[in-house]
């Protein structure tokens, strides 16, 4: 485990997030229950941000808040006056009813529906990031009805193969996303945006993949698009004035992984600068607006769930089974990706691992596990077990699947926790269910 400030161990041997007693916690909130600590996403939010301000000037970062949405969330962002990004109608409804300024949202997706566009557009949302020729010509005829000239990106693949897992890398030949540069679809893309009277092309947009550590990857990615930039230009006499960058930095879940403290991501961030600003100068570009969408990073280690164990089972020479409270309905990355995550006794910190177990949740399902081979201290029914990393794509992939309630969301700053997201009730979960007449009789 890495500690920082307010992520530690405290004298009662708890784990402490927030200032706020883990044990504490789940006593006045139940669990499971998913906590974060506003404390480190607000420092995530600023590094990013004073690292374009300072040593570049022209740009911004979005927060990507697909990997945690809600409204809280988004006037935290307003409040640290970053951008967001959406690739819903969920999303931007959310980020809009939060009161978060349209101009400053980027609307993604790579499949965007015709009611999304609109709304979108309805909002005032400042850039919209096209991905489809359907889409295209939609935003056009939608814009055109209202009389207006919308700002738009293209997303285009660099075709930069991060080394990741195959399902969060998004740049590669066979990628659902995008428009390949190397295959000539991307040039012919911009050539139709160019030709659309109520679209004005503002650049180019690329995202390689997620839980990335190389900075090369990001290095090669903006070679690569600045290289595409400046053929634009010779082409179509085209200049791109923004080139968005996307997420994807990695973040730390097991010893597996490298830990990178907050301000060590402003490395990647220079990374990216310094190729922008040298390859720029190169191909005699001017300096364009660099937008950067970083999601997980921002969230990921900010978040923790708190659960209690209930059965434990044991099959001789087989393994242990310490099941929780909770299971794939609240963190569903073990099922999609084998994702590995830390687990910590919260009222028995300070113990030291003594076993390997599988921790399972209560869902009907074998997979439904949150990690196998977990060093644990010896489990009994009753602890809390804390499990880390839990901030980013965890809640927002959140089911009711089992009809399970979705756990709460609790903010925690200076040793205070409020609700950010409140428990959902079995009534909510019936909210939405009909019974047609016939079936009552
Ligand atoms: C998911 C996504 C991001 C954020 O990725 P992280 O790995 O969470 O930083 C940014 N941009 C786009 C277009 C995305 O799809």
């Amino acid at each position: 485990m890495h500690t920082r400030d307010t992520l530690k161990v405290n004298a009662q041997g708890h784990l402490e997030i927030g200032g706020a007693d883990c044990v504490e916690l789940a006593d006045q909130f139940s669990t499971p229950l998913y906590v974060l600590d506003e404390q480190y996403l607000r420092k995530m939010m600023r590094v990013y941000r004073d690292t374009i301000a300072n040593e570049y000037g022209n740009g911004t970062v979005l927060y990507a808040s697909k990997a945690f949405s809600c409204k809280a969330i988004y006037a935290i962002a307003a409040q640290e006056k970053i951008g967001v990004d959406v690739v819903s109608g969920g999303e931007l409804y959310t980020a809009v009813e939060a009161g978060f300024p349209a101009e400053r949202i980027y609307m993604h997706g790579n499949n965007k529906l015709p009611e999304e566009i609109d709304y979108a557009l309805d909002c005032g949302v400042g850039t919209i990031v096209v991905d489809a020729y359907s889409e295209a010509d939609y935003l056009d005829e939608a814009c055109a009805r209202r009389g207006i000239v919308q700002t738009v990106l293209v997303r285009v693949n660099p075709g930069v193969e991060a080394h990741t897992h195959a399902y969060v890398q998004t740049a590669t030949p066979d990628s659902k996303f995008g428009f390949s540069v190397q295959d000539g679809a991307a040039e012919n893309m911009i050539a139709y945006l160019l030709g659309k009277k109520n679209l004005r092309l503002a650049g180019f947009h690329c995202h390689i993949g997620s839980q990335i550590f190389e900075k090369q990857s990001f290095v090669l990615a903006a070679q690569k698009l600045i290289a595409f930039t400046a053929k634009m230009k010779e082409k179509f006499a085209y200049e791109a004035s923004v080139l968005n960058f996307g997420g994807g930095f990695g973040v730390w879940y097991t010893v597996e992984d490298e830990k990178i403290e907050p301000e060590g991501y402003c490395d990647y961030v220079r990374a990216l600068l310094e190729t922008v600003k040298k390859d720029c100068a190169a191909y005699g570009l001017k300096k364009p607006a660099v937008v950067i969408e970083p999601g997980r990073s921002i969230v990921a280690e900010a978040g923790i769930t708190l659960y209690t164990v209930g059965a434990i089972k044991e099959i001789p020479n087989v393994r242990k089974y310490v099941a929780v409270d909770g299971g794939m309905f609240d963190n569903p990355r073990y099922c999609l990706y084998q994702s590995k995550y830390t687990p910590v006794l919260a009222n028995r910190a300070a113990e030291k691992a003594c076993e390997l177990v599988s921790v399972a949740g209560k869902c009907c399902e074998s997979g439904d596990l949150i990690g196998v081979n977990m060093n644990l201290p010896k489990a009994k029914t009753g602890d809390i077990l804390a499990v880390l990393t839990t901030g980013a794509y965890n809640y927002s992939m959140a089911s009711n699947y089992n009809r399970n309630p979705i756990p709460p969301v609790v903010l925690v700053k200076d040793g205070k926790a409020e609700y950010i997201v409140k428990p959902q009730t079995y009534a909510d979960i019936a909210r939405n269910d009909v019974v047609p007449d016939y079936l009552k009789r």
